[in-house]
């Protein structure tokens, strides 16, 4: 069989969910057992999402070989079982850096190098290489059309129909049906336009996905139907959902669009089931306990920012039957003074990955109150630093103990850089990044999470304990649990507490809903026992 492109575009507005949509289709194929690949093509000039600020452009998420991409990555493998490369994120600054490089070593031979069909060719190629070995390959066009940016991925697209032939590629439109608040109205005028402006670039779209807070009537859809020319049972209402995101698939199979897409792909119908989502949603519906976990962090304000650590506390929770409130704190705002109130009923702190010095004196005084007062504490990544400053500081009495990324002069440096890492000038994908496999000593919380000896984590950071403190954290009773080529500190914990673990990578990247990672489990599971104060 040839292999399929799905694509997949947005209109009206940003933020309709369009990566949930794309995971979920993604789902929903892998039920019918298809195998599937999955790419978001994102159309930026940066080469990848690693030189981007968490508080504007959200998570900056790591794959298995260290690119670091969009977030809409990780739902994708949150969603399927896809694991995700380099070439599942396609940015416009890595289309530019290869038709550039090609151009200026004279590969071109004298022709003059233009948008189409340089640009669009190598768009496509990079498109046919994440086909490779799959039955179905989606891909996300990032952005809204319209677009400026977007417009030679979006020719490219209107292409390779001509190409691959109209059998094997489909167009689906994800648009919004808003609802006018003074006389309660749907309104399919911007669906219209959408359409119209994705026609003008070429593409009919064969499927719309229309989001809107209720199921919509057949006249609306016969409406739709006409004004678009996409027949009236490929659009589908993409409905407003309440309880989790995980009930997406179920939604759009319900409103139609496993037969849609099978039919419309000339895909055989393989009497696939989402019965494993719907258990997932029941248990997600029927919680035994009800619980508070503080995440305390810098860029608190933007959900996005701390996507995959939400998450993989929503599977931590689901694994322990448990309801979560995550009581978001600003490290900045947090002050020996408000701590108690703010930490109050408080049933686990985590401090999750971050960059910079601003808040930092906030997260180091959550640590404390953690380690003091056994709250379970979980430090991932510059939490797990964190927790190491704090224990120079108050357990080791040394004074003014910091990391270098935050004082260059501290007299304690218990977290520096390697010397690989000094003098780097090239910020753009030159930290620890990716999976590193490490070693696990038993005896430990980490070795009892995982139940093995070595394990494989992705990373992404700069600084490292610094091992001439080894010693004297160790007998201080810090225990080191995990590590790296016999050398770097991989995770800490405090002795004499219930939970308190510090992981130098970042283990939400590999949480799946189905499967929780062993760490957030026993995290939230020592969170249930803890009584709040
Ligand atoms: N800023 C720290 C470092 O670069 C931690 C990075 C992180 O938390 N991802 O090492």
């Amino acid at each position: 069989m040839k292999t399929k492109y799905i694509f997949v575009t947005g209109g009206v507005c940003s933020s309709l969910g369009k990566g949930i949509a794309c995971s979920s289709i993604g789902a929903i194929l892998e039920a019918n057992k298809f195998k599937i690949s999955m790419t978001k093509i994102d159309p930026y000039l940066n080469v990848d999402a690693g030189t981007m600020s968490p508080f504007q452009h959200g998570e900056v998420y790591v794959t298995d070989d260290g690119a670091e991409t969009d977030l809409d990555l990780g739902n994708y493998e949150r969603f399927t079982n896809v694991s995700l490369k380099k070439s599942n994120s396609i940015t416009t600054g890595q289309v530019y850096n290869e038709v550039i490089n090609r151009e200026r070593k004279g590969d071109y031979l004298g022709k003059c190098v233009q948008v189409i069909p340089h640009i669009t060719d190598e768009i496509s190629r990079r498109i046919k290489e994440t086909g490779k070995d799959t039955d179905v390959s989606i891909i996300e066009i990032g952005g809204t059309v319209g677009d400026i940016e977007s417009i030679p991925f979006l020719e490219a697209a209107r292409q390779f129909q001509i190409e691959i032939g109209k059998e094997n590629v489909l167009y689906i439109h994800l648009t919004l049906i808003p609802k006018i608040k003074a006389n309660d109205e749907l309104k399919t005028k911007p669906t219209q336009h959408s359409v119209q402006k994705l026609r003008e670039i070429g593409i009919q779209p064969d499927i719309l996905l229309c989001r809107i807070d209720q199921e919509m009537s057949i006249p609306m859809k016969k409406k739709i139907s006409l004004f678009t020319n996409v027949e009236e049972e490929a659009v589908i209402s993409a409905v407003d959902i309440t309880h989790s995101i995980y009930q997406v698939p179920i939604s759009f199979n319900e409103k139609g669009l496993t037969l849609v897409l099978l039919k419309k792909l000339k895909l055989p119908v393989k009497n696939g089931n989402l019965h494993i989502w719907e258990k997932l949603i029941k248990i997600i519906k029927n919680p035994k306990y009800y619980k508070k976990i503080a995440v305390v962090g810098k860029y608190i304000d933007l959900n996005d920012s701390y996507k995959s650590i939400y998450e993989a506390l929503s599977h931590g929770a689901i694994e322990n039957n448990t309801k979560l409130e995550i009581v978001k704190i600003k490290s900045e705002d947090l002050t020996s003074v408000n701590i108690k109130s703010l930490l109050k009923n408080i049933n686990g702190i985590l401090i999750p990955g971050g960059f910079g010095e601003r808040g930092i004196e906030g997260k180091i005084l959550a640590a404390k109150y953690a380690r003091e007062n056994k709250i379970p504490y979980f430090g991932i990544c510059l939490g797990m630093q964190i927790m190491v400053i704090e224990y120079a500081r108050n357990i080791l009495q040394f004074a003014k103990a910091n990391s270098t990324e935050f004082d260059s002069q501290t007299p304690y440096p218990v977290i520096s850089l390697l010397e690989e890492q000094e003098g780097i000038d090239y910020m753009g994908g030159t930290m620890r990044l990716g999976n590193y496999k490490s070693k696990v000593f038993t005896n430990s919380l980490i070795h009892s999470a995982y139940k093995k000896a070595a394990i494989l984590e992705r990373h992404r950071h700069r600084y490292e304990f610094n091992n001439n403190y080894k010693k004297q954290f160790i007998n201080n009773g810090l225990k080191i649990s995990c590590i790296t080529d016999d050398i770097l500190i991989e995770g800490v914990e405090w002795t004499n507490h219930p939970f308190g673990i510090g992981v130098q990578f970042h283990p939400e990247f590999k949480s799946k809903p189905f499967c929780a990672h062993p760490l957030f489990r026993d995290f939230i599971k020592a969170s249930i026992k803890h009584k709040s104060i």
